[in-house]
């Protein structure tokens, strides 16, 4: 923002607001929960999502499906609801409304409704088990504490925020990348009956969500992932995994033989550049002694350490260069010169890269069907901030400390929104969904968390409900053929 943006931003609040009566002091409370809910919270927009095109017309529908679907609700005071299950979008917005969860969460969809599962139990006929669900991923900063040196647990700056950024990239990459499904389904097919479920296409719908907090959600939504079994979802989550090592060793990954293909790639296009140009400087990875202990223990050399530990020893660089990348440049030489070219030496390099760079996911929660998530859109009790889309194409450009929060998209509605006609072709974009609730002029468009809802439509629900629609009418039209078939027998 330039001086003079600054200064008409404070001269509209002048006139917009005389006395400053209006503004919302910070926070999170139920009653700001309850104006969100009320005015901004894109209900529909889930309702749609949830529904991958089973709301429609077309006789392939399975009215069932949204309302197979478990909601959780983690009320104030901590009280949970589970199980809870809705059969419109009506239904699903007035119960937040009225229920106004500080958290929802969003589980399987399952054989039957779960709102009514003991009583199906009764029944004896149908089981309660989940039969479809998003591939799911969770990364947490507070994993990476024993990397990053500004911050520990649940707090993040913009230091340590980078991290995030090259998860992102590195499991998007992934995963829309046909060879990485390839070689998926190769390890599937190993000791699985991969059931043709996953074909040699990469994903294509795919949602990153900042969690509000300390990390990302990344939903994988296309008709294959969420009819992934456990199984299969665990043979996933495990090819993402480099961590051998355990908590009390600092050398977290080993690698062994060729580097993987998927690894070769993430390292030569994301993790070497981030960890050479950024983290080392910004994190100070090399500047103390307890520091620089702690790399050279991962290297299994006793000449090698102790010939760098001479060199870094009670001595601050005398070069105009950063002390970081001075000390990675000696032991890079040294690691990989002719004179110390031992096998296993070699790959020491890219351990520690890979240590302090590559994503780690809470392996948990990418393995069960029945994991919660939660639910785009929320707010987070603790930083008033929500969780809102993040592009993966532009992930270095997300700040989590300019999302906004609750306090402010609120204060946004009382001065009559931010300026509204800034980008009014983005507003005016054209929507495929006509329902009438989205005909009306959404408040959230007047607010900052406008540039959000349009990204979540634009960039991932309308591609995915054309998907839908197309997968639909391509399995329906090989069921008619197929039973014209069997009747022309
Ligand atoms: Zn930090």
């Amino acid at each position: 923002m330039t001086i003079e943006e600054a200064e008409n931003g404070r001269d509209d609040m002048l006139i917009d607001g005389p006395d400053r009566a209006n503004s919302i002091p910070d926070g999170f409370n139920a009653n700001y929960l309850k104006v969100y809910y009320g005015r901004l919270f894109p209900h529909v927009d889930i309702f749609k999502w949830m529904c991958y095109g089973n709301d429609g017309k077309h006789p392939a529908c399975d009215k069932s499906y949204f309302g197979r679907r478990e909601f959780s609700f983690t009320l104030d005071n901590d009280i949970y609801l589970r199980f809870q299950s809705f059969n419109s979008a009506s239904e699903l917005e007035s119960s937040i409304r009225e229920k106004c969860p500080f958290k929802i969460d969003i589980g399987p969809v399952y054989s039957v409704d779960p709102a009514k599962r003991h009583a199906y139990a009764q029944g004896g006929d149908n089981v309660f088990a989940p039969v479809e669900r998003e591939l799911v991923f969770d990364i947490d900063i507070t994993d990476y504490d024993d990397v990053r040196y500004c911050c520990s647990g649940a707090d993040v700056c913009l230091e340590c925020w980078p991290l995030m950024t090259v998860a992102i990239k590195v499991i998007d990459t992934a995963l829309r990348e046909s060879a990485v499904v390839r070689e998926i389904v190769n390890l599937i097919s190993e000791f699985i009956d991969n059931g043709g479920l996953l074909d040699d296409f990469g994903f294509n719908h795919i949602l990153w969500v900042y969690s509000g907090r300390r990390g990302v959600h990344c939903w994988v939504c296309d008709g294959k992932a969420r009819r992934l079994t456990n199984e299969q979802r665990g043979a996933i989550a495990d090819y993402f995994r480099v961590y051998k090592g355990n908590e009390n060793s600092n050398k977290k990954v080993s690698l062994m033989g060729p580097l993987h293909p998927f690894l070769g790639r993430s390292y030569n296009e994301v993790l070497r550049a981030f960890f050479e140009g950024n983290l080392l400087s910004s994190q100070n990875i090399l500047s103390t002694e307890e520091r620089y202990e702690k790399i050279l223990s991962m290297i299994p050399d006793e000449s090698v350490t102790s010939e760098l530990r001479g060199k870094w020893q009670g001595r601050s660089s005398n070069s105009k260069e950063d002390i970081n990348v001075h000390r990675w440049g000696q032991l890079k030489h040294m690691l990989q010169s002719g004179k110390h070219k031992v096998q296993g030496l070699h790959r020491c390099v890219e351990e520690i890269v890979f240590t302090f760079t590559y994503p780690r996911l809470d392996m948990e929660v990418s393995k069960h069907m029945n994991h919660l998530l939660k639910a785009p859109f929320c707010v987070h009790p603790k930083t008033g901030r929500v969780c809102i889309p993040i592009d993966p194409e532009n992930c270095e450009e997300f700040d989590p400390t300019t999302v906004p929060t609750l306090s402010e998209l609120l204060q946004e509605l009382n001065t009559g929104g931010i300026g509204a006609d800034a980008d009014d072709d983005d507003i005016h974009f054209s929507c495929n969904i006509d329902t009438n609730a989205m005909l009306l002029i959404a408040e959230w468009d007047k607010t900052s968390l406008g540039k959000s809802v349009r990204f979540f439509r634009s960039s991932f629900l309308q591609p995915l409900l054309k998907s839908c629609k197309e997968e639909m009418e391509t399995s329906y039209n090989a069921k008619l053929q197929q039973t014209k078939n069997n009747l022309s027998w």
